[in-house]
């Protein structure tokens, strides 16, 4: 076939036909603005993703991304450490951050689980859940997972797991104040910070 593109050129835009929101002809107009570009800011941004992976890792502490072992947030000592908001993924808490009303801890659940396969809880970060509360400071676990019916299951399979193992652990969610369906990543501020100063007891 005479429109087959060059394989170089072919291979750049199937793997960036595999990112969100990229189909196989946004990829070829990315890939066509790449070549385009000057080599050397091409280069840099090809260092960069490499520097992406090289970088960054988990936080030990919250599970979130770091350039740190533990990360800027976990390491600050000024914080409430005696409350700990659990959010989804770190989108999220980087959300909770930006609206400056959440001073306490963060752990990075790193998913939800679906009510149609309980079984993934195992991919979840349980075991970083765990150490914290093992840790005895932590007086309130906040659930702010959104309003979806993951986040309603993921809650109650926590709630069983704090209410059981830790029972002086205060254990409330975001008030239901939040949209059905909703994520906390795209809740505006506003929304985000009445749902938080409302939030609910779960028993
Ligand atoms: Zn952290």
């Amino acid at each position: 076939m005479s429109c087959e593109l060059p394989e170089a050129l072919q291979d750049v835009v199937t793997r960036l036909s595999r990112l969100p929101g990229m189909g196989p002809k946004s990829a070829l107009r990315v890939a066509m603005t790449l070549l385009s570009w000057p080599e050397a800011l091409t280069r840099e941004l090809g260092m960069s993703i490499v520097q992406l992976r090289e970088k960054l890792h988990l936080c030990n502490r919250c599970g979130g991304l770091s350039q740190t072992v533990t990360c800027p947030l976990c390491a600050d000592p000024s914080r409430t450490q005696d409350t700990l908001c659990i959010v989804t993924d770190w989108d999220s808490e980087l959300t909770m951050e930006r609206g400056g009303f959440y001073h306490g801890q963060y752990l990075v659940l790193g998913g939800l689980i679906s009510p149609l396969e309980n079984s993934n809880a195992d991919k979840l970060n349980l075991d970083l859940l765990e150490k914290r509360l093992n840790e005895g400071i932590i007086r309130e676990v906040i659930f702010a997972l959104g309003a979806t019916l993951e986040a309603e299951n993921t809650a109650a399979f926590l709630q069983g797991l704090v209410t059981s193992r830790f029972p002086g652990v205060r254990v409330t969610r975001l008030a239901q104040g939040i949209p059905l369906g909703s994520e906390v990543k795209n809740m505006d501020m506003e929304t985000l910070r009445q749902s938080l100063k409302y939030r609910q007891d779960l028993r």
